[in-house]
């Protein structure tokens, strides 16, 4: 597949690899299309953040470097291994989702992210938290795919339409990929030899979400 038609017509799905996120940091701008158009998708309440920009190195020259960084649906994820009620649940496709019906909102996934993904909204006066919310990959939650209670909890669900992730589709740059993983690799490979960069190192988180 070349990345025009991944970019423009979105991920096929076809293949059984499991799907993934990908921020190419050569591209990233820091325009944060990404995270307003979740919010906005979505109906995000303020304070809940499913996906934001981060930027390292900020103003020094040549070394600073932006990401937009959200749930990554790890292969191996920890979030799904310290829930005491058991409410997450992984789609056949990768794709990591929870039961907010079950959540107790207790926030031991928040410890075990390594990427800060889960998200809680404030309860009452005295702080105790809601059930968690984290990026679904736009897939929706347990409910009746496309209704009111899963827009309600979840959000859209564009997986269910053939569409990809709605932060990946507003990215102006193509810095943020979404599909399987075989295509977004493909992708990312192809970058590499185009811009003949080396091979860069892999931060250590990287490995929860992509695997050995
Ligand atoms: S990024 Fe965090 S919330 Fe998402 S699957 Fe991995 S551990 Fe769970
Ligand atoms: S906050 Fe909810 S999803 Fe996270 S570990 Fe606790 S019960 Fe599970």
């Amino acid at each position: 597949m070349s990345e025009a038609q991944f970019s423009s017509g979105g991920p096929t799905f076809q293949s059984q690899a499991r799907i993934k996120f990908y921020c190419d940091e050569d591209r990233c701008i820091d325009c944060h299309g990404c995270d307003v158009a979740c919010k906005e998708a979505h109906h995000l309440p303020v304070g809940i953040n499913r996906r934001r920009v981060i930027t390292l190195n900020d103003g020094i020259q040549g070394k600073e470097k932006s990401l937009s960084i959200a749930c990554m649906h790890c292969s191996d994820a920890p979030c799904a291994k310290v829930c005491p009620v058991d409410c997450f649940y992984i789609r056949a496709d990768g794709i990591v989702l929870h039961d907010k019906k079950t959540c107790i909102g207790c926030g031991y996934c928040l410890y075990a992210c390594p990427f800060g993904a889960p998200q809680f909204p404030k309860s009452d006066v005295f702080g105790s938290r809601g059930a968690m919310d984290k990026c679904t990959f736009c897939a929706g939650g347990p409910e009746e795919t496309h209704s009111e209670e899963e827009f309600k909890l979840y959000g859209q669900n564009r997986i269910a339409e053939g569409k990809v992730p709605v932060c990946a589709a507003m990215c102006s740059t193509k810095a943020l990929l979404a599909g399987s993983g075989e295509e977004v690799s493909a992708i990312i490979r192809h970058r590499a030899i185009t811009r003949g960069s080396g091979t860069p190192k892999i931060p250590y988180t990287w490995s929860k979400a992509y695997g050995e």
